[in-house]
C-alpha cells in the first residue's frame, strides 16, 4: 500500500515539474562553463524545419543564438555533404537538435567523434510510418520515413522536444518555453480541427510524388495509389513511368500532389497523359526564417488538399 502511495506521489511530482528529463543522448556531468559563455546559448539545428519549430520555442529569449547549419534553402538532407564551416559552427554549439530518422547521416561521424557535443533528436516519441519504396528510388533511405514533421502531431512532440531541452539547458526561462511551445500547440490544434473537416468520400486515392506526403496520407485519410520519388539523385525509368499512366488510367487516379521539384515534372508529364491533375504541396524543407513559417505553409498545406479531395 505505501508503495502505491510512494508511486502516486512521484507521478504528481513529474506532472507538476513542468518540463519533463526524457531526453536522449543528454551530456552527463556537463562541465561549468564561464561567465562569459553562459551569457548566449549557442543553439544549432540541422535543418529548415527544425529550425522554424526551434524559432517558435525561443521567441523572445534573449541569451539563446540560434543557428541553421544548413540555411534555409537546402531542402532535405538525404545526401548532403558536411563542409568545413558546419564544422567550425559545430565546434562552438552548446545544443544541436536534429530531425533523426536517419535524415542528418553525414552527422553520424561528427556525433560519434564528438561525445561532448549536446544532440537533441527531436523525433523521440513521434509517430513513424514505415518506409515504403517508390518508383525511381532504390536507395535504402532507411526502415522509417524521415519527414515526420509533415505530421503535424508530430510537429508538436517535436516542439515540446526542443522545449524540454533548452528548459533543462536554461531553467530560467523555463517559464518562456513553455508558453512559446503551448501557443504553438494551439495553433497546430487549430490546423487538425481544420483537416477533420475534410470530406473523402468522393475522392480517397491520390498518386504522389514526395515520400514525405505519406504522412498527409496517413493524417488526412486519403490513399495511395503509386509513389514516384525524382529529385536530383533519383529519377524514374521510362518503364516505370509508363507503368505509373497505366496506374493512373486504370485506377481512375484524377489528383497527383508534386513538391515544386523535379517531382513535378514527372507529375506533369503522367498528368498530361492521363489527364490527372497537379496539386503543389509544400514538404517545408525550404522557405522564410520567420517563426510563422510551418503554420502557413501548413495552413496552406489544408487548403489545397482540401481543393483536391472535397469536392
Ligand atoms: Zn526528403
Amino acid at each position: 500500500m505505501k508503495k502505491w502511495i510512494m508511486i502516486c506521489m512521484l507521478m504528481m511530482v513529474m506532472v507538476f515539474s513542468g518540463c519533463s528529463n526524457a531526453e536522449p543522448q543528454q551530456k552527463e556531468n556537463k562541465t561549468p562553463q564561464t561567465t562569459q559563455e553562459k551569457e548566449e546559448i549557442q543553439a544549432v539545428t540541422s535543418f529548415y524545419p527544425i529550425y522554424i519549430l526551434a524559432l517558435n520555442v525561443t521567441d523572445g529569449v534573449e541569451n539563446v543564438k540560434l543557428t541553421n547549419l544548413t540555411g534555409s534553402q537546402t531542402g532535405c538532407l538525404h545526401d548532403y555533404q558536411l563542409t568545413t564551416d558546419n564544422m567550425k559552427t559545430l565546434r562552438e554549439t552548446d545544443l544541436l537538435m536534429i530531425n533523426g530518422i536517419g535524415m542528418e547521416g553525414f552527422l553520424d561521424k561528427v556525433i560519434e567523434e564528438n561525445p561532448s557535443l549536446e544532440v537533441l533528436d527531436t523525433s523521440e516519441g513521434a509517430f513513424l510510418l514505415e518506409a515504403k519504396e517508390a518508383k525511381g528510388d532504390e536507395d535504402d533511405h532507411g526502415k522509417y520515413n524521415s519527414h515526420i514533421w509533415l505530421s503535424i502531431p508530430n510537429a508538436v512532440k517535436q516542439a515540446e522536444n526542443i522545449r524540454d531541452a533548452f528548459c533543462r539547458l536554461d531553467p530560467d526561462n523555463e517559464e518562456q518555453y513553455k508558453k512559446n511551445t503551448e501557443e504553438f500547440a494551439n495553433a497546430m490544434k487549430e490546423l487538425t480541427d481544420q483537416m477533420k473537416n475534410i470530406d473523402l468520400t468522393k475522392k480517397q486515392n491520390a498518386a504522389i510524388f514526395h515520400q514525405g506526403f505519406e504522412y498527409f496520407s496517413s493524417d488526412f485519410g486519403f490513399d495511395v495509389a503509386f509513389r514516384i520519388d525524382a529529385d536530383e539523385d533519383t529519377t524514374p525509368s521510362a518503364k516505370e513511368v509508363k507503368e505509373a499512366v497505366e496506374k493512373a488510367k486504370e485506377q481512375n487516379i484524377s489528383v497527383f500532389f508534386a513538391a515544386d521539384d523535379i517531382g513535378k515534372q514527372f507529375a506533369d508529364t503522367i498528368a498530361e497523359e492521363t489527364g490527372a491533375k497537379v496539386y503543389i504541396l509544400d514538404p517545408i524543407t525550404s522557405g522564410e526564417n520567420k517563426k510563422d513559417a510551418y503554420e502557413k505553409a501548413m495552413q496552406n498545406n489544408i487548403r489545397i488538399l482540401k481543393e483536391a479531395l472535397d469536392k
